[in-house]
């Protein structure tokens, strides 16, 4: 099942929250921030412990990578990165379609039944929303087909679109209806 709402993700009581976080996973601007501050400096600590798969990076772009939520009413964060956006000609929609595929993949292994993703890359990252929209929009269908398909897994995972703002939250409402 699929829900828009507008608002702030870090309130959220679902299984997970996902975080539009950069290669390093040490917090930044944006959303990361507002997920490191509710989530108090465990948060911080646990990233330091995810390895480095080269200097600085812990989690590439389109992967995603999975902690405790701590003091957040989520009981995990699911940090991905998305592209920073140039032209949509540079592998962008890929890599944007991989951390969803990748962040519900590890959702479901960690046995979630709802995840919250907020808008990954259209922030700092640059990515138009309707486009950004449209590949999260699909890549959760296909997630939740594919699901329903699979008879060992009856029960549907509830994916919720956190839009911070409203005119996001009016672009998925749109593609969803
Ligand atoms: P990126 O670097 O991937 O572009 P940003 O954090 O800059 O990430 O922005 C991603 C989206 O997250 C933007 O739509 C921004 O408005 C939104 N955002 C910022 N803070 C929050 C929050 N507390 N809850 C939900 N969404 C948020």
């Amino acid at each position: 099942m699929i829900k828009i709402i507008q608002g702030d993700i870090t309130t959220l009581a679902v299984d997970a929250i996902v975080n539009a976080a950069n290669q390093m996973m040490l917090g930044g601007g944006g959303v990361d921030g507002a997920i490191h501050r509710a989530a108090g400096p465990e948060l911080y600590k646990a990233c330091l412990k995810v390895p480095e798969v080269r200097p600085g990076v812990r989690c590439p772009t389109g992967e995603a990578r999975i902690t405790p939520g701590f003091r957040l009413p989520a009981k995990f964060v699911i940090h991905t990165v998305g592209p920073v956006y140039r032209d949509g000609l540079h592998g962008e929609p890929e890599k944007l379609a991989a951390c969803y595929r990748n962040a519900l993949a590890l959702a479901a292994e960690n046995g979630c039944k709802s995840i919250a993703f907020p808008c990954i890359s259209t922030g700092v990252y640059g990515y138009p929303i309707e486009d950004a929209a449209k590949i999260a929009v699909r890549e959760v269908k296909n997630f939740l087909t594919q699901r329903r398909r699979d008879a060992e897994c009856a029960e549907e995972m509830e994916v919720i679109f956190c839009c911070f703002s409203a005119r996001d939250a009016v672009v998925y409402r749109q593609l969803t209806l």
